[in-house]
């Protein structure tokens, strides 16, 4: 067998167990029967035995010392030992055949063991172990063992009973994995996944639940019925069923069963108050989490696109497992609050990344062999050409998450190990929110509604990608919406569904690039306009000709400040005098991550830091301090920091004669402006954000 580990240079193991390690047995050397049982006991295969049997297996058995991430025994290599932990801790995975995931089965501890068949079969192993700890374990060789039995055969003997009951179950369950009730760790949220009544009913019990897939304990795991009721309970998942004896199975729910569940749930609620009450567990089990995913995800895929991709579905994307994987990546994103999937195709695996409050993260790394079938899967999903690799294409997905719509904004792009997909998550639920959710500070939203309630005239939303640019003039546009006005945008991509509004995509392919949708608009009676970004001199002209002939013209530009966008402007060609007659006024904003409200705790600022952002000596900021709310990050979310300059005489006058940008925002700073750094300067003080996201997020202007 392939075996990694090498063997240890500590001594074999002689005189007692205790050598192994002491703590791990207080029933050491020289127990008499009647005392606590020996550890060797404990372990199914030896439960028969007497004290003194167990002392002699025990004097086979050596000692091996295995670092941190080893694998001990893999998957589908042969097995000829047991190992029984004495020390440290491990994980078991087994592979799904048909993704080839590794899932997670479960984590063992000191007392634990495991591949005690091994001892008897030599049969490939099931699943792979692997050090998270530097692990100590006694390890029992088949040829020592066999040496065993040879000279004291009553052992052997022994052995038959408890053999004797496992044969009977697994004459009839080849390769389904045997388990001991009494040696497990239960989580009281698993085992609430699964009614009471129903385990009672069925006889089986959740032991582990992972990536979606529950290791359910079964006293005769042939029970269709049953694996067809927890389905139906937990929508999608994956049952690995696993067999333990009725013994087991009755002593587990007259005893463990009802300590952990009494100590979880007092009241005894009811199935469906347990099935909720997991799902409102905090993040710690993500893992949980999925099935609420699950539950929730219902694809909405529109009856036009079904007929028509069904016959293009190739067969692994309609793998059941592959489907589900997909189905977990988006409502996982959703639940993290994403805002960005990634999932990207390695040499030798595929990486899968979220954008969280801004900072891409990695998420999993799935094997390779569930490229084409995923990629495939959400090609499908957003309507894509499944059988073009070669061009990019761009394409969108539909879901509804409990009642709320959410939308992905697709594309695909050929890249070197395979297509990349990337997704933006729409939520279209948020522009319902409004710019007094976007804006938390009163008088720069008042400032703003006065500028989009002007009757025409430009204004400039800028920043860096990503700085929440589209999602303010979103809201802006929710709230002007009104049956009696006529508001177009041209988009790429359309970000939004705005009920009430004439969204055009943009397509550069076929030539109809900003300029073309802006002047067709012209000819539309439009009273409002959004231009989603102006980044050509062409574009930039029919705006500002838009905003004289009694427009509202709403559009990005990209430049760090506000008073940068006249620069941005100019050297796009367009005159001083039309950009300073247009403009009624230029927004500049950045997105700072938010402290979290559940574990933000005061400190005094620096002398330095509030000498830079302009607050007096000793001033009391906040920072956070990682809680269980916040994944330990301090933070949670995001809040925007904004620059609002709305133009007046005074201003209008230094554009038209090409002032320079410093000029410009100083002497807007002096007519009362509050540029970034001051807006930072009341979040801090306000406690909304950090010294350190403000101060990247303000060191970055011109
Ligand atoms: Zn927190």
């Amino acid at each position: 067998m392939a075996n990694p580990a090498p063997k240890s240079a500590l001594p074999d193991l002689t005189k007692s167990e205790a050598a192994l390690h002491p703590q791990a047995y207080p029933a050491g050397e020289g127990h008499k029967p009647g005392e606590a049982a020996h550890f060797l006991q404990r372990i199914k295969l030896f439960s028969a035995l007497g004290s003194d049997d167990c002392q002699h297996v025990v004097k086979r058995m050596r000692r091996r010392d295995f670092p941190p991430a080893t694998v001990i025994v893999r998957e589908g290599a042969a097995g000829s030992s047991m190992f029984f932990i004495t020390a440290g801790q491990v994980e078991v995975r087994r592979k799904d055949p048909n993704t080839n995931i590794d899932f997670l089965l479960t984590e063992m501890g000191p007392g634990q063991n495991f591949g005690e068949m091994s001892l008897l079969t030599g049969k490939p192993r099931s699943a792979t172990v692997t050090t998270i700890q530097p692990t100590t374990c006694a390890v029992l060789e088949q040829k020592d063992f066999q040496e065993l039995l040879m000279q004291y055969p009553r052992i052997g003997l022994a052995l038959t009973t408890i053999l004797a009951e496992r044969v009977e179950t697994a004459s009839q369950q080849v390769g389904i994995e045997f388990i001991t009730l009494s040696k497990m760790n239960f989580d009281p949220r698993v085992l609430s996944l699964v009614p009471q009544s129903m385990m009672v009913q069925h006889k089986m019990i959740p032991v582990a639940f992972a990536n979606n897939r529950l290791t359910l304990a079964m006293v005769n795991p042939n029970n269709i019925l049953a694996l067809d009721d927890v389905r139906r309970i937990i929508k999608g998942v994956m049952i690995e069923p696993v067999v333990t004896t009725e013994e087991d199975f009755r002593k587990f729910m007259s005893t463990t069963y009802n300590e952990l569940m009494n100590k979880n749930e007092p009241s005894g609620p009811s199935d469906a108050q347990q099935i909720a009450s997991v799902s409102r567990q905090p993040e710690n089990a993500i893992d949980l989490l999925q099935s609420e995913i699950i539950r929730d995800l219902q694809m909405t895929e529109d009856s036009s696109g079904i007929t028509e991709s069904k016959q293009e579905i190739s067969a692994a994307s309609e793998d059941a497992p592959i489907i589900r994987l997909g189905n977990s990546i988006l409502g996982l994103a959703i639940k993290k609050g994403a805002s960005d999937i990634h999932i990207e195709p390695m040499e030798k695996e595929v990486t899968v990344r979220f954008r969280i409050d801004g900072v891409l993260q990695v998420v999993q790394n799935l094997p390779k062999k569930v490229q084409l079938g995923l990629i495939s899967r959400l090609k499908i999903l957003s309507k894509l050409d499944i059988s073009e690799k070669r061009l990019p294409q761009d394409g969108r997905i539909s879901i509804s998450m409990e009642g709320k719509p959410i939308d992905f904004r697709v594309s695909s792009i050929p890249a070197k190990w395979g297509e990349k997909i990337c997704m933006r998550i729409l939520d279209k639920s948020n522009t319902t929110l409004g710019l007094d959710k976007v804006v938390t500070h009163q008088p720069t939203l008042e400032l703003i509604r006065e500028l989009i309630n002007q009757p025409y005239g430009i204004m400039y939303v800028t920043g860096p990608t990503g700085s929440g640019k589209t999602t303010t003039l979103y809201s802006a546009l929710a709230e002007i919406n009104d049956p009696g006005v006529n508001i177009s945008t041209a988009e790429d991509p359309i970000e939004y569904d705005l009920a009430g509004v004439n969204q055009i995509q943009t397509n550069k392919d076929i030539g109809l690039d900003f300029a073309r949708v802006l002047r067709s608009f012209l000819r539309q009676d439009p009273d409002v306009i959004l231009v989603g970004e102006t980044r050509d001199k062409e574009t930039a002209h029919i705006a500002v000709e838009a905003a004289l002939t009694g427009h509202l013209v709403f559009t990005t530009l990209h430049t760090n400040s506000a008073a940068g966008a006249f620069t941005r402007l100019g050297e796009m060609g367009i005159e001083p005098f039309l950009v300073s007659s247009s403009t009624i006024g230029v927004m500049a904003q950045r997105l700072a991550r938010r402290l979290c409200k559940n574990c933000k705790e005061p400190m005094q600022a620096e002398d330095q830091v509030c000498e830079y952002m302009g607050l007096p000596p000793k001033s009391t900021v906040f920072k956070g301090r990682g809680c269980g709310e916040c994944n330990g990050k301090g933070v949670k979310g995001r809040i925007g920091i904004y620059e609002v300059m709305k133009m007046n005489a005074e201003l209008r006058q230094m554009v038209a004669k090409s002032a320079l940008t410093e000029d410009i925002h100083k002497r807007a700073l002096e007519l009362g402006m509050l540029d970034l750094k001051k807006y930072a300067a009341l979040l801090l003080l306000n406690g909304d954000t950090s010294i350190e996201e403000v101060l990247q997020v303000v060191s970055v202007q011109e």
